[in-house]
């Protein structure tokens, strides 16, 4: 058996068995634009060919174990199991604007231990193949068929690191763009990361279209080094440089978690004006997602507001962003590790 991400063979199957191009181009679009049900992509290929494909392709390569709904705000939770056991998370998004994005894992798990992720504390186990990577999107996809819905934005901001994992997001990212699959334009991926300068560059030389987001958190070294332990292998230095190298190709964007009495007073915003100034950046300040086991707290509202407010009077193009999913578990890994938790409770779909 081999996964339906398999283009070679895929092709393989379609001559051995002299399926017409223009069949198969509404097999695949079926499949992955329409996200239809595996028997019902079938029925659009020549009937000698069906039992062929069935008996060697593989629909999907990750089982869906949970999907846990918010009730406030339209965002699920989905947590899949992967063949060898493991579970990862994505969460489904349906911002007012109507825009339905998916926020995707890239590895069971995570090395980068930043000190406000659920998942950071797991530890790591292995990067997500690109076929899990992208069985992701489908099976969020096929879910909200029912909704007269499709996803139009992916985010790499779930359980791993990405850029940890370049062979399997290339090669995922190449995917999703591709015209004869999901063909989603690559202005409406995101990748968000801790800071690894090399990879940084590296990445944006080959997709300067899609969005690369750096997980500041801080510009100041002993705030950030505190936070997130990567930072102090990749100081703010590099990744100034990276930013600027980076910007070549067109706007950065910088990711703010607010944290009560960690990074949020007068001395952090002077610190983070300064480490960005002359970059053409957009900077997004995210509410904190509070979960079991952390001491960290949010920053209220109102002073993320006033935060907010104050870099955009210094100049700089700034989204305060709100929390999606709170009654949902929503901090990142922090579904699978109640379900990790409490082993043997889960709710099967
Ligand atoms: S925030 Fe991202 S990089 Fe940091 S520990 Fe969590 S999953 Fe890993």
């Amino acid at each position: 058996m081999f996964s339906i991400y398999n283009i070679d063979h895929m092709e393989m199957l379609r001559r051995r068995n002299a399926v017409q191009p223009h069949a198969m181009k509404k097999f695949r679009n079926a499949l992955f634009k329409k996200a239809q049900d595996w028997d019902d992509a079938l029925v659009l290929l020549p009937e000698a060919a069906r039992a062929d494909f069935k008996a060697h392709v593989q629909f999907k390569c990750l089982e869906l174990v949970e999907r846990r709904d918010s009730v406030v705000d339209g965002a699920s939770k989905l947590v899949f199991r992967t063949e060898d056991d493991h579970l990862i998370e994505s969460v489904v998004l349906r911002p007012k604007t109507g825009r339905t994005s998916v926020c995707i894992s890239s590895q069971v798990g995570c090395a980068c231990r930043c000190g406000f992720c659920a998942t950071g504390e797991m530890g790591f186990t292995r990067n997500l193949t690109a076929d899990e990577i992208l069985d992701q999107v489908l099976q969020a996809n096929r879910l909200l068929r029912a909704e007269w819905r499709m996803i139009r934005n992916v985010v790499f901001m779930g359980m791993g690191e990405p850029l940890l994992n370049l062979e399997h997001l290339f090669k995922a990212i190449d995917f999703f763009c591709a015209v004869p699959f999901f063909h989603l334009s690559p202005s409406k991926i995101t990748v968000s990361t801790v800071g690894i300068p090399e990879a940084m560059i590296q990445f944006s030389e080959k997709f300067p279209g899609v969005q690369l987001a750096l997980s500041l958190h801080s510009a100041r070294q002993e705030v950030r080094a505190k936070l997130m332990p990567m930072a102090r292998k990749y100081p703010l230095d590099q990744q100034r440089a990276a930013l600027e190298r980076i910007a070549q190709h067109g706007k950065v964007m910088a990711e703010y978690l607010m944290l009560e009495k960690v990074n949020d007073g007068e001395e952090d915003l002077k610190a983070l004006e300064d480490f960005l100034r002359g970059l053409p950046v957009h900077i997004n300040i995210i509410p904190f997602n509070e979960y079991d086991g952390s001491s960290l707290r949010g920053t209220p509202r109102p002073e993320r507001e006033r935060f907010a407010s104050r870099l955009k009077v210094a100049g700089f193009d700034t989204t305060l962003r709100y929390s999606l999913g709170a009654d949902i578990s929503a901090a990142c890994g922090q579904l699978v590790k109640e379900k990790q938790t409490h082993n043997g409770v889960m709710h099967d779909l």
